[in-house]
């Protein structure tokens, strides 16, 4: 049978971060022409602005990013090969330390500017038009009249106002957390680096839980100036000693400064490594702090004169950082997109696109959600959380599994009681939950860090 398809279709790409610009690319690719819009031009992209955030993805989002013909990062940017994850409680007693790794795949943590400086490059290079301009909704209209699809992420603020929120999926009215980040150098990424984590040192990403005042983490970053460096992400609770810290920050150096004092003061285990970093001086733009409502809107929304336009990234979602879900959603929902696109025949309209957000969400964006509101210790999955952290302690397979879920949420979906947590301690251990419980002890004291920089012996 002869495809009746138009032999050029065409689409405008609103927004050139990491996402829109991966989607850009994509339907270039596939044959659309393809115009970009951004309200910044490429040096401004790059050099104007902090990166959106650590951005750190695994092998799914991996996958979807070589499903596109798109260069993953693995071969150029620091790999983590798992998580050690520190849990003290609110005495700070130290009660819970694992070390998950990565079964079967990596992670990469790359700058958000450098990928979509790189990608906008090779979008240009093959023919895509890039057009900067701040579009507005009365723009929108027009642009999304002229051609046949029209993509939307413009990230958490620009157009994300014309899609609905999806209430029934948005689990809070306010932020769960402040949040610092600084982009740093200064450590390598060899074993003796963290090495009283894990054996693994440096290629870990390491995450610090204080029960009530929030949680530090810090992980290899592919930066786009500095190269292979590390990244530091912190959340606060609110009315914590620890949000009156981040709020604080005016720069890197302060926010450095108010990382080091957070480790000294309380995360003393890793404080040497932490001593050792050194803010980016060639990028002032090398922290960023601030708060994300973890909020879900439609997957379709109108322009003034009616025409639909498809939301992705986090004009579609927005996550709170801590399980590491955002990022990595814009660009499995990106990759879906283009494929769907790419061998329909007929015209993108509001049920092709609410078709395709739907098929998103059951694929990986309500399951997203989920395990993001497991990290956050959301009260109704404290009771599965304990028990799921208190197992990964006991039995480093399940300490495997648990990490595993930033990588592919999906199985969190299906855990929705003690019982079903229990079975899912049981299908990954072959063991009876009960009884690899009842073997958790509390950590009782951390291993403390003797790292010595090189630096300093030098
Ligand atoms: C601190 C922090 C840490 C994070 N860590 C992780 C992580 O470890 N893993 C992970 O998967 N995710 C993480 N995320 C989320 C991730 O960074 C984002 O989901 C992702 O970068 C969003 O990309 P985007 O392209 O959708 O949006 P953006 O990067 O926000 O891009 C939107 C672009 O649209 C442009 N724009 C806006 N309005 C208009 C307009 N009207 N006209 C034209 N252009 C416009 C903006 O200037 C911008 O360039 C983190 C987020 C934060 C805040």
């Amino acid at each position: 049978m002869t495809s009746q398809r138009k032999s050029t279709r065409s689409a405008a790409v609103i927004g050139a971060g990491q996402t829109g610009v991966t989607a850009a690319l994509g339907l270039l690719d596939a044959g659309f022409d393809v115009t970009l819009y951004s309200d910044r031009d490429q040096r401004a992209l790059r050099d104007d602005v902090p990166a959106t955030g650590t951005a750190l993805e695994f092998g799914e989002t991996q996958q979807a990013e070589s499903a596109l013909g798109l260069d993953t990062y693995t071969a150029r940017a620091p790999r983590h090969t798992g998580l050690t994850v520190r849990i003290a409680g609110p005495e700070r007693e130290e009660l819970i330390a694992f070390d998950g790794h990565f079964d079967g795949y990596v992670g990469v943590a790359v700058d958000t500017r450098l990928k979509a400086d790189e990608r906008l490059t090779a979008f240009a290079e093959r023919g895509g038009r890039f057009i900067v301009q701040q579009v507005t909704p009365e723009k929108l209209g027009s642009i999304a009249a002229g051609v046949d699809l029209t993509l939307v992420a413009t990230g958490r603020g620009g157009l994300s106002e014309l899609f609905p929120v999806d209430e029934s999926r948005t689990p809070y009215s306010a932020p769960q957390r402040s949040l610092l980040t600084v982009t740093v150098t200064g450590l390598d990424h060899d074993d003796s680096v963290f090495a009283h984590r894990s054996r693994a040192g440096g290629a870990r990403s390491g995450f610090s839980i204080f029960a009530e005042q929030g949680e530090g983490w810090w992980g290899p970053y592919l930066h786009k100036d500095a190269g292979p460096s590390w990244a530091f992400l912190g959340w606060a609770r609110p009315g914590s000693d620890w949000e009156k810290r981040f709020a604080a920050a005016d720069s890197a150096d302060s926010a450095l400064r108010i990382v080091r004092e957070l480790y000294r003061d309380y995360i003393d285990w890793d404080l040497p490594e932490v001593q050792a970093t050194q803010v980016i001086a060639e990028d002032p733009h090398s922290w960023l702090k601030g708060a994300v409502r973890p909020v879900v809107r439609a997957g379709v929304g109108h322009t003034g004169s009616g025409h639909p336009v498809a939301s992705l990234g986090d004009t579609s979602a927005a996550y709170d950082p801590i399980a590491g879900q955002g990022a990595q959603s814009g660009l499995i929902q990106a990759q879906r997109l283009v494929a769907a696109a790419a061998v329909h025949d007929g015209p993108f309209d509001e049920e092709w696109i609410g078709r395709q957000y739907r098929s998103f969400l059951a694929a990986r964006g309500d399951a997203a959600n989920r395990v993001t509101r497991l990290f956050l210790g959301d009260p109704e999955l404290a009771e599965i959380g304990n028990t799921l952290f208190a197992a990964a302690a006991v039995e480093p397979r399940f300490a495997s599994a648990l990490v595993g879920l930033l990588h592919r949420p999906q199985p969190f979906l299906g855990i929705d009681s003690l019982d079903a947590a229990g079975r899912f301690i049981t299908e990954v251990t072959g063991e009876n939950a009960d009884a690899l419980l009842a073997r958790f002890e509390p950590a009782g004291r951390f291993d403390r860090s003797t790292f010595t920089s090189s630096l300093a012996t030098a």
